[in-house]
């Protein structure tokens, strides 16, 4: 019986199985045929995942050298391009769609010889934290079926967890990979804003947007980075400095002693439910002990990130979505001989969902000129004094922890019902697409509710390589059993 534990292990496991890419893919395709109830995927390419094996199989028959992810089984969220396959951002107003280019993440998978099994489901246009604003229904998380898989990348975020693909790619503008990672129990790593080329990934909000890595080890979700980030010409954002994997022998990584930041009030919070608060605490203690410089810091603009990012983001996806108008792209609404504006508002009204709505008229809102210096500027203000604190804290830590989330996966249909409630959640997550530093969810622990939940480490910009050194030796040393 085929069986995953990392990246590694199978390239050893395939140098002795001549058909071992095809055993691979046809366990995963029946592993997906029994847990389709989760509603991870949005599409399985069954017939082409199929060929691409034997192709890789045959590959190795005649000796040619591995790449990187040669038969690596890879799901990716909807919203990132894959030429001549659909692609709907979990949205009805692109029904039908079908890409006419590869994104950049795509196209480098591919060079590397990774097998892409299928699209995963999505909170419309990446926007929520439950995966229930999907045209698609809701994703269930496999841990425990009434309770969400979190989002937006919760299809994503499911396939990992419930082993129905090796690694796969999320989109995090202000925690949607790191936060359904926490409520699933696997890593979630959103990259430094820059690192991976944002070409062929639909925008929700441009200057927060960046493509994630989900998987079940540091090592995986490292070595997908590598492939992922490098400068390129579609997207003048992404920057050139390279990211090198850290050679050094894993044990003596585990050795190195760190300074860490600890948010006081962001543990001192009244949202955060008890246990998390203890747990993330105790880990401090725990690190000292270990002989690690750890320091309980105060975050003045803690209360500002969420305001900020909500009016930042809606700003920008209103703009962003000004293209989805029926004309261009995906459906039309049947409305006879409508004047253009009238037009315009059938196709929008019958294709966007409920949040996306809520966020186009928003964002409208505060860019409008009466409004735009009392919301916009103001979020921008805050944006520059988040980032000038940033630069303060990595001139004397190497890295901050924090939660994820202040609680655990709740209850499908509680939290859809309040939406302040919701967007108030994501107080821990969108520090980082604030400011652009890379940022983690590592599962490290077990509420007495029976879910998982996790720690995020943050380090400074362009810096994963400390950020993937520190969860190792975290995951290693303090994981809860
Ligand atoms: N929960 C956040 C939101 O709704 C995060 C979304 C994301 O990262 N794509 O905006």
């Amino acid at each position: 019986m085929f069986s995953f534990t990392s990246i590694e292990n199978y390239h050893n496991f395939l140098a002795n199985t001549s058909n071992g890419c095809s055993l691979a893919v046809d366990y995963y395709l029946k592993k997906n045929i029994d847990h389709k109830y989760l509603n991870a995927f949005t599409e399985i390419y069954t017939d082409e995942c199929i060929e691409r094996a034997k192709l890789l199989d045959a590959k190795r028959k005649n000796g040619e050298p591995l790449n990187k992810l040669h038969g690596v089984i890879i799901a990716i969220k909807d919203v990132i391009c894959y030429k001549n396959h659909k692609v709907t951002a979990a949205s009805a107003i692109l029904e039908g769609f079908t890409s006419v280019y590869n994104s950049t993440a795509v196209e480098k998978l591919l060079q590397e010889d990774a097998i892409i099994i299928g699209s995963c489901n999505c909170d419309e246009f990446a926007m929520g934290s439950t995966n229930e604003n999907s045209v698609y229904g809701n994703v269930l998380n496999a841990l425990d079926e009434t309770k969400v898989a979190g989002g937006s990348s919760g299809g994503s975020a499911v396939a990992v967890q419930a082993g129905l693909c090796m690694v796969s790619l999320g989109s995090d503008t202000g925690g949607s990979v790191r936060q359904p990672a926490d409520f699933c129990g696997i890593i979630g790593l959103k990259p430094t804003y820059g690192r991976i080329s944002r070409y062929g990934l639909i925008a929700y909000a441009s200057s927060f947007d960046q493509i994630g890595i989900f998987g079940n080890s540091i090592d995986d979700v490292g070595l997908v980075l590598k492939v992922l980030s490098g400068a390129d010409d579609y997207d003048s954002t992404v920057s050139d400095i390279t990211f090198t994997l850290d050679d050094a022998p894993k044990t003596d990584k585990e050795q190195k002693k760190y300074r860490i930041a600890f948010i006081k009030n962001a543990l001192d919070h009244s949202s955060i439910d008890p246990e998390i608060k203890k747990r993330i605490t105790d880990l401090g203690n725990e690190l000292t002990k270990a002989g690690h410089t750890i320091s309980m810091i105060k975050f003045d603009l803690l209360d500002y990130l969420v305001p900020a990012y909500y009016v930042l983001t809606t700003a920008e996806a209103s703009s962003n979505l000004s293209r989805y108008d029926g004309i261009r792209y995906g459906k039309r609404a049947s409305v006879d001989n409508a004047e253009l504006t009238k037009f315009y508002t059938a196709n929008r009204t019958a294709g966007f969902g409920k949040e996306v709505k809520r966020r186009i008229m928003l964002g409208t809102f505060v860019l409008s000129a009466g409004y735009y210096d009392a919301y916009y500027s103001k979020a921008q203000q805050i944006r520059q004094l988040l980032v000038k604190k940033t630069v303060d804290i990595f001139q004397q830590y190497d890295a901050v922890i924090m939660p994820t989330v202040p609680s655990t996966a709740h209850e499908i249909g509680e939290m859809i019902k309040d939406p302040i409630k919701m967007y108030l959640a994501d107080i821990y997550t969108v520090y980082a697409n604030l400011t652009g530093i890379p940022a983690i969810s590592i599962p490290l622990f077990k509420h007495s509710n029976g879910m998982p939940f996790g720690a995020q480490i943050m380090t400074n910009r362009y810096n994963e390589v400390t950020l993937l050194d520190i969860s190792r030796m975290l995951l290693a040393q303090f994981k809860e059993h």
